[in-house]
């Protein structure tokens, strides 16, 4: 059976890691919304010109645009034996859209990969970092603390500042949203028994490893 997949993790789940070990291993495409949209507007596919009319009003593109990109990629031969879609769909109109590409060029989806990490470790991920205001070094709280607490290994700086994006208050918001917007796509696959869930709570070579027997055996 074709690897027609689809990826999805909340923000700091090790969506990345995961997608890139993912095509090395089974050869296959990974289409992210952010390059296919730019790849679409530098080769003035009609979809990428669509697209570059609101962009350059700087306004939302609307899903029919950005589902016609993804229609448009993968339509092309290199996805014949499967492909990774990762960032798309986002809301249940372009995961009907995507139902609906899939029939029209025989690329129905065949998995769906979920990496699980619970709100409460990704809040200790994604708060973690500070930034030493002196020489710019960056640390983790938990991952990758200073040598000795309060000062910076690499110019003995006490001085630290987070990123507006790393602050508690940021990111739970950031969280939230794409709870919101995960929740109904997540219930929609399990409904098709495309949905497999892996738990992303581990060593990343473990999580590849859980993530690989799922694909083992689609
Ligand atoms: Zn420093």
């Amino acid at each position: 059976m074709a690897m027609n997949l689809m990826l999805m993790g909340l923000p700091g789940a090790g969506k990345g890691t995961q997608a890139e070990r993912i095509v090395d291993t089974y050869k296959i495409p990974h289409i992210s919304t952010g390059d296919i949209f730019r790849a679409a507007m530098k080769n003035e596919t009609p979809m990428g010109l669509e697209a570059k009319k609101y962009i350059d009003k700087g306004e939302l593109v609307p899903d029919e645009v950005t589902n016609g990109i993804v229609k448009e990629r993968l339509a092309q031969a290199d996805t014949k034996d499967g492909f990774l879609l990762d960032g798309f769909p986002r809301n249940m109109a372009q995961a009907k859209a995507l139902e609906e590409i899939g029939k029209e060029l025989d690329r129905p989806l065949t998995g769906v990969i979920n990496i699980h990490v619970d709100p409460e470790s990704l809040m200790e991920r994604l708060t973690g970092r500070y930034i030493c205001r002196a020489c710019g070094a960056t640390y983790h709280k938990v991952f990758n603390p200073t040598k000795v607490e309060g000062t910076c290994d690499r110019c003995g700086g006490h001085e630290f500042f987070q990123r507006e994006d790393d602050k508690p208050e940021t990111v739970k918001n950031r969280l939230e949203v794409n709870i919101k917007m995960n929740t109904p796509l997540l219930d929609f696959y399990k409904e098709q028994n495309l949905l497999h869930e892996v738990n992303g709570n581990q060593e990343i070579d473990k999580v590849f490893a859980d993530v690989k027997s799922v694909l083992d055996n689609l």
